[in-house]
């Protein structure tokens, strides 16, 4: 009796995080490095195009989209008074984005998001699984906050259904079900109809029984590790009785054991995109309960010789030292600012000069998407958050600093 092994394998193989799948030719998936390099492109002339465009047919986008990007084409240049070359690459970058709108959008494109700087000779394109708000935003910087709300809403997890003898490991990327896993024990693997003998059942004895699946949910447990490294995914969902859960837990490699954000009931009944439905809910349920406990911990670290820091301008100060470990931002939090093109400062206030260097100061359409995309250049957590009261109540940004 050898161990058990993987029974089957269906589908794919696990591409790794950022891999090309054949279905998505030229499409980009956002990953973190990839959303860090496009958060640091300055434009010189000011003239960075980002672009998002629902591209799901709910919303007739064949029609709606060029008809949006001409009318906005047409407010931008009204807008800003822009020398010959500028006005040039700008046109350069709107056609650009209108070509990819009219020969290369995906049928499984729900919302497209591009960032054109034909200056820098940039174009980088996300094709996403959900619709977006029409948007056009020419600026000097890219306007990536869009982008971190896909993010946090489409984060990959791994999904684990756990019985005593017989075990499956799927993985989720940020838009389906890329591989599936799954594991039979010995426990009823070498029945009667594989080798003639008594039933396993029959022939172990209860302790022995008990061992083998031991040795099942140490081969699961193995799988599990393996498939976070081949994802890149950050959390799991476990899935069985209770019981056998509870045991199966127990095996996880600490990491692992970390990152379990949810346990959702058995379900003999529900498919297999039932039961993900069901995962990714569980998951959307426990970043919240998260959300709200890192709100609360900044909330009570708020003062002198706390962690925690709240409002528009401590927070950008405490981003400007590079204290920031974890920024929070509200969703619905978008107001208006001023940027200074010499040290990226932000302020609320209009303000002709930067308080900080003295530099000329730009407006720009939302400065809490100028928070975002310093704290992702630093390599900071970004968390957003939805209807968190106690977030609203510091004004709807705050983080956690490093050190005090
Ligand atoms: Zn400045």
């Amino acid at each position: 009796m050898g161990r058990c092994a993987p029974a089957r394998v269906h589908g794919r193989p696990l591409p790794h995080r950022g891999a090309r799948d054949p279905d998505l030719q030229g499409v980009d998936m956002i990953d973190q490095n990839s959303l860090k390099s496009l958060a640091a492109v300055h434009s010189a002339d000011g003239v960075l195009v980002s672009a998002f465009i629902s591209t799901s047919r709910l919303d007739d986008w064949r029609q709606t989209a060029p008809t949006f990007l001409n009318s906005e084409s047409g407010r931008v240049f009204g807008e800003l008074s822009l020398e010959k070359e500028p006005r040039r690459r700008l046109q350069e970058d709107l056609d650009h984005i209108g070509e990819v709108l009219r020969y290369e959008v995906g049928p499984r494109t729900e919302g497209l998001a591009v960032f054109a700087d034909a200056e820098s000779g940039s174009f980088e394109r996300f094709e996403l699984p959900f619709r977006l708000q029409n948007r056009l935003v020419v600026e000097s910087t890219p306007y990536v906050r869009p982008l971190i709300h896909a993010l946090s809403l489409l984060e990959p997890f791994v999904f684990v259904r756990v019985s005593r003898d017989e075990s499956t490991v799927y993985s989720i990327d940020e838009w389906r079900l890329v591989g599936v896993e799954g594991h039979s024990g010995p426990y009823l693997k070498s029945t009667d109809r594989e080798t003639g003998d008594v039933p396993v059942k029959e022939y172990y004895a209860a302790a022995r029984q008990e061992a083998l699946v031991d040795l099942h949910f140490k081969d699961v447990a193995a799988a599990v590790d393996r498939t976070l490294d081949e994802t890149g995914a950050g959390r799991i969902v476990l899935s069985g009785q209770h019981d056998i859960v509870a045991h199966f837990r127990k095996t996880l490699s600490a990491r692992a054991a970390d990152v379990v954000a949810a346990e959702i009931p058995l379900d003999a009944a529900a498919s297999i995109p039932q039961l993900l439905v069901a995962a990714r809910a569980a998951l959307e349920a426990a970043r919240r309960s998260a959300m709200e406990g890192i709100a609360h911990r900044i909330s009570e670290g708020l003062g002198s010789n706390g962690r925690g820091v709240a409002g528009f301008d401590d927070t950008l100060a405490a981003l400007r030292r590079g204290q920031v470990q974890s920024l929070l931002v509200d969703r619905a939090y978008r107001p208006p600012g001023w940027r200074c093109a010499g040290c990226g400062n932000v302020v609320l206030v209009p303000a002709e000069t930067c308080p900080v260097c003295g530099g000329a100061m730009a407006p720009v359409g939302d400065a809490v998407g100028e928070a975002v995309r310093t704290a992702v250049i630093q390599g900071a957590f970004v968390d957003v958050a939805e209807q968190v009261p106690e977030l609203e109540a510091m004004g709807g940004i705050g983080g956690l600093l490093r050190y005090a």
